[in-house]
């Protein structure tokens, strides 16, 4: 048995018995973990405020190998970030992004990079009300952990530069119609090689300079506002080119659509 102590930020409570929970955590160093808080379904002892969504602990634990579980042996409550919980979108969309991270194989080498996103995303979305701009920004981000950003530079099929040569740091976009980003190919198609397939989606050129800006931070330091529609047709895109690599849909996800 060895114990360890840790940092941990909730990305899942399920209930389990009648006082307790099982929260599943991200640490800086070992990965995701998951353990049972005792009387976390109970506000007498104050472990309540320790077991919701995206709170952060300080965790004392006592790992077994080859068990599931961890026993948590002290648990402490460092951060609340309770205005989003008190939001309904705030909290919809942390539950998407913790849907998202639940998916995602974390070794404990990139523990560090998964963490900070998440630490920084959620003190975005506690301060914020640019919520689809932060989620936007966190699925580029987590992309790029993934390794699996998309090719913004060239059409897939064709091979065609799909940007317009111009100095400075904005990009101007070749074609002034939809382009598609096409989850199965991993990048870009422009128009002229656009397909009617459920792996791809639409993208104006707009939406197509602000992917390109914020997954190279190409210009930054220059303040662009997408457009909602722009914003819009990212997160579906995204989504469903986020969906196709994992090979499922996210519940969390129709609930997010739903409501905004
Ligand atoms: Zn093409």
């Amino acid at each position: 048995m060895k114990i360890i102590e840790t940092d941990g930020i909730v990305i899942k409570t399920m209930d389990f018995k009648e006082n307790d929970s099982i929260l599943t955590f991200l640490t800086p160093d070992s990965g995701k973990i998951a353990g049972v808080l005792h009387g976390g379904k109970s506000a007498r002892t104050g472990n309540a405020a320790k077991a919701e969504l995206f709170v952060t602990n300080h965790f004392e634990l006592s790992v077994k190998p080859n068990t599931e579980l961890v026993r948590i042996r002290k648990c402490e409550l460092l951060e609340s970030y309770h205005h989003i919980r008190r939001n309904y979108s705030k909290f919809l969309h942390a539950s998407y992004i913790s849907e998202l991270l639940l998916l995602c194989e974390i070794p404990a080498v990139e523990s560090k990079d998964y963490y900070n996103l998440l630490h920084s995303t959620i003190i975005q979305l506690s301060k914020s009300a640019k919520i689809a701009e932060i989620k936007f920004e966190f699925e580029v981000q987590l992309l790029k952990l993934l390794g699996i950003s998309p090719n913004l530079e060239s059409c897939i099929q064709c091979g065609g530069s799909l940007w317009r040569n111009t100095s400075g740091n904005l990009l101007t976009a070749k074609f002034s119609v939809p382009y598609q980003l096409d989850a199965s190919q991993g990048g870009i198609r422009c128009p002229n090689c656009c397909i009617r397939s459920s792996f791809t989606n639409a993208l104006h050129p707009g939406s197509l300079a602000y992917f390109h800006n914020r997954q190279t931070g190409m210009g930054s330091g220059i303040e662009i506002s997408p457009t909602q529609i722009s914003l819009k047709e990212l997160a579906q895109a995204v989504y469903v080119y986020l969906s196709h690599f994992f090979g499922r849909n996210l519940k969390s996800y129709t609930l997010l659509k739903e409501n905004s």
